[in-house]
């Protein structure tokens, strides 16, 4: 007689049930704020893979249906570290009606809905790892789900979650575009600036003379001002202007809103300050006035290669047979604002495309091996520290 011997979870991730998975996740209609739905599927499937959950009060921040939920399963061995992962419950449009397309490889919509795969993909991979780790019987470590809502319009879900809640320190974040295998170890931090640029509104044709444009200030301040690349590390941009009443009227108040990234906090609030100073001086040449609002969006993160998730991230890539590459971004995600409330993760890759776009697509291979990556991440992290506590300091 002889037994199959399996010695890992991985073997145990099933593409077709993935991918049913994944499609059944992709149907359920939830853009932010109006999560309920999957909030509703998760509460159903979570117990049934071993984990105790809660809802915390997120959402009544923003009048939203639901708050984040953190789920918890304690695993075979307690001793060991929790390991987290997270993603948004929320898609930035409606799935409803999803009809999902599969040519070559690739799962698309029909082209009038998006697909969803921003990020039902990472949160069905989660589903199919936590059921493949099950049905191995693997020993593992505590795994705790942070899924958030209302992450679309900024990150607002994660902003307002209440992280005493959360037991885990390190974890990682399915989110990115890059193929199975990328770890982004860098992200931005990033501020809003409004100018609100005062001059002295009046008719053309009854009282011109004491007309000053803040049109005309706003204009010669911006010409002046630094934007687009800053440097290496840094972007600058103007995105919203308003202002004005009507053609015949010389406009007295007109705002002026851009927005600064940067990996280097130095040089963001560098770059604000030259925004700032070039308004201010405008206003100050031509008998205006300026206000200037700073609006913090979120901060920066900067994970070191030799840190565990890293190590972890690299091996777990390399024991299912992906290429695990390093890359840095200047986008956002809840990464930059779980990193900042003390809990440790790069984004990694999980080969979405044209996301917040009708031609949203995931390839199964990247779904597939998402789903692989994931069961791999729990048990290679669980070796890593089961090698670590048997060695003496
Ligand atoms: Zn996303």
């Amino acid at each position: 007689m002889t037994t199959k011997h399996t010695s890992s979870a991985v073997e145990f991730v099933k593409e077709d049930r993935l991918q049913d998975l994944f499609l059944e996740l992709a149907k359920i209609n939830a853009p932010s704020t109006k999560e309920q739905p999957v909030a509703d599927y998760l509460i159903k499937a979570l117990p049934e893979l071993g984990f105790t959950f809660e809802f915390d009060e997120a959402h009544k921040s923003f009048d939203g249906e639901v708050g984040n939920l953190i789920a918890w399963n304690e695993g075979t061995d307690p001793s060991i570290p929790p390991l987290f992962f997270s993603t948004h419950m929320d898609t930035v449009l409606p799935t409803e009606g999803l009809k999902p397309v599969i040519k070559e490889g690739i799962i698309h919509s029909d082209g009038t809905t998006i697909l969803g795969a921003d990020d039902r993909a990472a949160l069905a991979a989660y589903l199919e790892a936590m059921l493949a780790i099950k049905e191995s019987k693997i020993p593992h470590g505590p795994v705790e789900f942070i899924l958030t809502v209302n992450e679309q319009p900024g990150l607002v879900g994660s902003r307002y979650l209440d992280y005493t809640k959360v037991r885990s320190k390190a974890g990682y974040i399915f989110d990115s575009s890059g193929e199975v295998g990328q770890i982004i170890l860098k992200g931005p931090f990033s501020s809003r600036i409004w100018m609100e640029v005062e001059g002295n509104a009046a008719h053309i044709a009854l009282n011109a003379e004491e007309g000053n444009s803040a049109v005309l200030i706003a204009a010669e301040g911006l010409t002046k001002m630094k934007l687009g690349t800053i440097d290496d590390e840094t972007l600058a941009n103007v995105g919203i202007i308003k202002g004005g009443e009507m053609t015949s009227i010389i406009p007295g108040n007109v705002t002026v809103a851009g927005e600064v990234r940067s990996y280097s906090k130095t040089k963001l609030d560098l770059q604000l300050e030259h925004m700032a100073e070039t308004m201010r001086q405008a206003a100050e040449k031509n008998a205006g006035k300026v206000k200037i609002r700073i609006e913090k969006k979120y901060s920066g993160f900067n994970i070191s290669k030799d840190d565990i998730l890293v190590k972890t991230a690299e091996s777990a890539a390399n024991n299912i047979r992906v290429k695990p590459y390093f890359t840095e971004t200047l986008g956002g995600a809840d990464t930059n604002v779980l990193n900042e409330n003390g809990l440790s993760c790069p984004t990694l890759g999980l080969g979405f495309q044209n996301i917040h776009s009708f031609r949203e697509c995931i390839s199964i291979e990247n779904l597939v091996n998402t789903g692989r990556l994931t069961a791999a991440l729990i048990e290679q992290w669980y070796v890593n520290h089961k090698d670590n506590s048997s060695k003496p300091f």
